[in-house]
């Protein structure tokens, strides 16, 4: 049997796995030993990755709409037909009333050949990818406080750190890999802490564990702040020499102290000031951060604030410290890196400096747009109001987006809807023509993982007769665009971007082919790359320390919607679960594992369920001011009396519950938190 390696499809890890492949099929998955992120183990998603490249629920067959129905048609008949359709609305309406929605499942090169269709095939900086849900407010505030919208620092580096503070982040269940590294670090010396509103796996696994109520986030952000200040704590020296806005910030965090905090939130003040004395005091401390922080109205300034603590105490610039978001998606970071943002060409350049655009108008031959776009928010409230009237969508935009029933009125209302995804979802079943992907066993190109890693994906296996790989269709629909896309192989794609993008400069295929990949920043070809960032300060400019205001997020509850809910992850069903739910290994584990819960589950305080007469696997129904969702309840020490966990694969019946409002520098909806009342059903 043939091992051929490549990296995990999942989570932004970026685990090295060797895909086993026998007479021309994928057969299963082995872990590769010597692979700097994974060492040898894998988590049950990876251990199955190879049934997504082998499931039968994927679509194969493109289609072209005649009328009310969907027909099969052949490749190279459904790409022209698209490209017919993309251009008429072009050539009509202007590149404005067109939008590009890309993937963070794409490799690198599609995802570039995305940002490339969208300004120089369809004229328009209408351009964001479905990651935007949960990478958009790390982005904004990140590059705001220190440069760059990405992990500062590397997974490898957990070793290294005596403080390892996680919040936001069901990491077991999210990030298992990562997770089983700051276990292990916790076991050998370092000082585990963690703050969510629920106990989870690591949670239990922590030195200290602070409980918030959910929602106030802010609140104990600042407080840590503000007892790093008062105890001087602080690192005076790298903070006067590094940090501007240092008084706006003080007089903010001022405002917090662990008593008010301990009101606000629901943390003890004792343990506050522990928590914000071990962070401090430690010679290297690392934050890692997710979802749990990054889909609230209020993500932005989470953010920021942990910006701030990294700041303040100098954690950053070293190995084993800085902020480190935990991208959801494979390829998360790498869909912003290639430019899939309504702002900003590949590698950050902003559309709107006229040097940086004159070298892409040259590289691709067309007139860019100057014109800032609109994101994924935006792109869809255009679409509601008839502006935008013909979209690309690569992916199930229904799975990830706050409103649902929204959005599929939305797409009624566009002349042209392209699709392009494995499998078919409510927005193929819209669509004009269908365009079917390959899964990324059938791939070659790059994922870019969430401590800016930039690794190999290799093909395994063929795609089928009458298949093409994603980057062929794109090629195809930007040449129907008129633009030039001759490209030979997806490493004359990195050599392009390579050529266009200061940070990825020194990538290419040669020197991908060893283990490991390479870091950007990696400016030119004998750059090693980086594994942790702003060693040499902050380039040109200093970081910024923010003055933040305190706001709870999420709807508040009343007396006919007495709980908050909020919404998390499942080991089993990455994600939304666009690709675990086919993998039918999956399905069975979860059942496996849930017997009691097989509608999925609803976690709820044993207190809160014994006053309302509901046991252990019951099903009841949770009713917000939006719709309602039967589930099984789970009855649980773990969450806070007045809060309600579900679990994010439920993400379809999920969206009719969350709450309106967003976080508008980072257009990130309300997710996580909305006011429901438990019935029992
Ligand atoms: Fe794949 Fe993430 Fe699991 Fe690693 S931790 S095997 S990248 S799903």
């Amino acid at each position: 049997m043939d091992q051929i390696a490549t990296v995990c499809t999942y989570c932004g890890c970026g685990c090295g796995l060797l895909m086993e492949v026998q007479d021309g099929s994928v057969v299963g998955v082995a872990p590769r030993r010597e692979h700097p992120i994974s060492r040898g183990k894998l988590c049950l998603r990876g251990w199955n990755a190879h049934e997504i490249a082998i499931s039968p629920e994927r679509m194969r067959t493109p289609l072209v709409r005649k009328g009310e129905h969907l027909r099969p048609a052949a490749w190279e008949e459904a790409v022209d037909e698209a490209a017919r359709r993309l251009r008429e609305v072009r050539d009509r309406f202007g590149g404005q009333a067109l939008g590009v929605i890309g993937s963070a499942r794409f490799t690198n090169e599609e995802d570039y050949l995305l940002t490339k269709l969208a300004r120089a095939g369809l004229g328009t900086n209408n351009v964001d990818h479905g990651a935007h849900f949960s990478s958009s407010a790390s982005l904004k505030a990140l590059q705001k406080a220190l440069g760059w919208g990405a992990m500062t620092n590397s997974f490898s580096e957990i070793e290294e750190a005596e403080v390892i503070l996680v919040a936001g982040s069901d990491t077991a269940e999210q990030h298992p890999n990562v997770a089983g590294r700051i276990m292990a670090a916790a076991r050998n010396g370092a000082t585990l802490i963690v703050i969510d509103p629920r106990r989870h796996q690591l949670a239990r696994a922590a030195h200290q564990f602070l409980q918030p109520f959910p929602g106030t986030d802010l609140a104990w952000i600042l407080g840590l702040a503000n007892v790093i200040m008062s105890e001087g704590l602080l690192d005076l020296a790298f903070a006067v020499s590094n940090c501007e806005n240092s008084e706006a910030f003080a007089e903010k965090a001022n405002g917090f102290p662990p008593e008010r905090v301990e009101e606000l939130t629901g943390i003890p003040a004792d343990a506050l000031c522990s928590a914000a004395r071990t962070y401090a005091r430690a010679h290297k401390a690392m934050i890692f951060y997710s979802t749990g922080l990054t889909q609230h109205a209020t993500a932005t300034s989470n953010i920021l604030g942990l910006a701030n603590l990294a700041l303040i105490t100098g954690h950053i610039g070293r190995p084993g410290c800085g902020v480190n978001p935990l991208a959801e998606h494979n390829n998360s970071q790498g869909a912003c890196d290639m430019g899939l943002l309504p702002d900003m060409l590949t590698g950050y350049q902003p559309v709107a400096d006229r040097d940086v655009r004159a070298r892409f108008e040259k590289a691709w031959g067309v007139k860019l747009p100057v014109a800032e776009g609109l994101g994924m928010f935006d792109i869809m409230s255009a679409i509601d109001a008839g502006r935008v009237k013909g979209l690309v969508v690569v992916g199930n935009p229904f799975l990830s987006n706050p409103d649902a029933h929204h959005l599929k009125e939305a797409l009624d209302k566009l002349e042209v809807l392209v699709t392009l995804d494995m499998f078919g979802s409510e927005a193929t079943e819209k669509a004009d023509v269908v365009l079917p992907g390959v899964p990324f066993a059938m791939k070659d190109g790059t994922f870019t993982n969430a401590e800016r890693r930039v690794q190999r994906v290799r093909k395994c296996v063929e795609p089928a007769q009458g298949e093409r790989p994603d980057w062929q269709t794109l090629c195809r629909l930007l040449e129907g665009l008129g633009v030039r896309a001759d490209y030979g192989s997806p490493a004359q794609v990195m050599t392009e971007i390579a050529s266009l993008t200061p940070i990825y400069g020194g990538v290419s295929y040669e020197r991908l082919e060893s283990d490991g990949g390479l870091q950007w920043p990696c400016p030119d070809p004998s750059h090693p790359g980086t594994p942790y960032l702003y060693s040499d300060g902050f380039a040109d400019r200093r970081a910024c320390l923010s003055a933040i205001d305190y706001i709870a997020s999420g709807e508040t509850p009343d007396p006919d919607f007495p709980f908050l809910m909020s919404i998390g992850r499942s080991q089993f069903y990455w994600n939304t679960s666009p690709m675990t739910r086919y993998v039918s290994t999956l399905r069975r584990e979860y059942s496996a594992v849930f017997l009691d819960y097989p509608k999925g589950f609803a976690e709820i305080n044993q207190d809160d369920a014994k006053a309302l007469g509901v046991r252990d696997g019951a099903v009841v129904k949770l009713v917000s001011r939006r719709g309602e969702l039967e589930l099984n309840a789970m009855v649980s020490p773990d969450v806070r009396p007045g809060a309600v966990f579900v679990p994010f694969f439920l993400r379809e019946q999920a969206g009719f519950l969350t709450a309106p409002g967003f976080d508008p520098e980072a257009k990130m909806p309300t997710f996580r938190l909305c006011a429901v009342r438990i019935e029992r059903a």
